[in-house]
């Protein structure tokens, strides 16, 4: 039997994020967001990581290690990627200023770019783009 859908719960208590994902059974949305496809998405990824991982042990990697939190995220943003390929460079801006990932946008965009669909992200992966990397 599949796992039950999580509850969502629209919150304006929900004030320094759209979306989180509290456990594996509730995930808060602020109300400005209800309705965002790719904002469910992103979390539902979440889900699935606390799933995958142990909701202990992902909360605990989530917030003690940068490595782990950039794991998690790139993952979640990769699906708002492939939810509005538009976005791109706003999910690159939110993932390298809003995480404590001491990473810049471009690293950002090049992690997130993979999750484009081929010829768009041939396009950002082309010489001298923000996309490209050393
Ligand atoms: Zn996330």
């Amino acid at each position: 039997m599949p796992p039950r859908p999580p509850r969502i719960l629209h919150t304006r208590l929900l004030f320094f994020a759209a979306g989180l994902t509290l456990c594996p059974r509730l995930v808060l949305v602020h109300p400005a967001a209800r309705g965002d496809a790719g904002l469910l998405a992103h979390e539902m990824v979440h889900v699935a990581q606390m799933r995958r991982d142990g909701t202990l042990r992902f909360l605990w990697r989530y917030l003690m290690s940068r490595r782990h939190r950039l794991a998690y995220e790139v993952e979640a943003y990769r699906v708002s990627v492939r939810h509005a390929p538009h976005g791109l460079t706003q999910f690159a801006r939110a993932l390298s200023r809003s995480y404590w990932l001491r990473i810049g946008e471009p690293e950002a965009l090049a992690l997130l770019a993979h999750a484009l669909p081929v010829r768009a992200a041939e396009a950002e992966q082309a010489p001298g783009s923000a996309g490209t990397q050393a």
